[in-house]
């Protein structure tokens, strides 16, 4: 999996990146980043890469130009590393150019899962009040938002992606299996973890995790997801597939 982020901060998403396990994915081969620096395609002297908007209003968009010259850099660069496994055309086939944006399709588990299919992922980062749109109509793919609120810029939700994705790739994670048995697998929360000491500030581990009895503490964990999931996350009830034992637990609940 490559990423590639296009970012007027480099140092924000290279130091976030370089650290713990994303570090030592990407130091294991795993991950390939490459940050670029969007000024580098400045226009002036000055290294200006915003502008005033027309018709007027609040704050500086970002320019076509040096946006439009930094995508295609990225572009240029995904492509040849495909063009050395496969013979997709310059930047197209497995690259996807994503714009981080409040106007985007939310950002889900099952969002990292579709990305993760991905061979080379851009990140173009927006700053001020946005880009141009001329240019996001010429290089956007996708456009995803981290949720209902506005962020200064597109390098917090850029890291978080990239974070979500990274983690299913195999090897990533010390334990491949992890990914798969965490929330939003089968649409419900995570149980409750514990570790040792057995009791702390008199808080006991529920018996049955001590118990060493493998189906009880499979079952124990699932009505845990059920009833966290019907609790905190009751919209996602509806997508949960329940067998007979799920049904009979959540009767029980009534
Ligand atoms: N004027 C824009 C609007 O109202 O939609 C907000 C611009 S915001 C201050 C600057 C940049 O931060 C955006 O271009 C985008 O890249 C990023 N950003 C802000 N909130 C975001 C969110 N919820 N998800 C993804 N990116 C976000």
């Amino acid at each position: 999996m490559k990423y590639i982020v296009l970012t007027l901060f480099k140092e924000m998403v290279e130091s976030a990146m370089n650290t713990s396990i994303m570090g030592r994915a990407i130091e294991k081969g795993l991950i390939k980043l490459d940050v670029i620096d969007i000024r580098d395609y400045a226009c002036n002297k000055h290294n200006r890469v915003d502008d005033y908007p027309y018709g007027g209003g609040a704050g500086m968009v970002m320019q076509a130009e040096p946006v439009y010259k930094a995508c295609e850099a990225a572009r240029a660069l995904a492509g040849s590393d495909e063009n050395a496994g496969n013979d997709c055309e310059l930047g197209h086939g497995r690259t996807k150019l994503i714009y981080l944006s409040p106007i985007g399709r939310t950002f889900t588990q099952e969002v990292a899962k579709e990305l993760a299919q991905e061979e080379n992922l851009i990140f173009l980062c927006g700053h001020y009040e946005g880009i141009d749109e001329r240019v996001l109509e010429m290089e956007v793919d996708d456009y995803i938002s981290l949720g209902d609120f506005v962020l200064t810029g597109g390098e917090l939700p850029a890291i978080c992606i990239m974070d979500a994705v990274a983690r299913l790739v195999p090897g990533v994670l010390n334990n491949d299996d992890s990914a798969s048995d965490e929330s939003f697998e089968g649409n419900t929360l995570e149980y409750p973890q514990y570790t040792r000491p057995e009791e702390f500030m008199g808080k006991r581990v529920p018996d049955v995790l001590l118990s060493g009895h493998h189906a009880n503490i499979k079952q124990w964990r699932r009505e845990q997801s059920l009833l966290r999931t019907k609790e905190r996350r009751p919209d996602l009830m509806d997508k949960v597939e329940l067998d007979k034992k799920d049904i009979k637990f959540l009767k029980s609940l009534e």
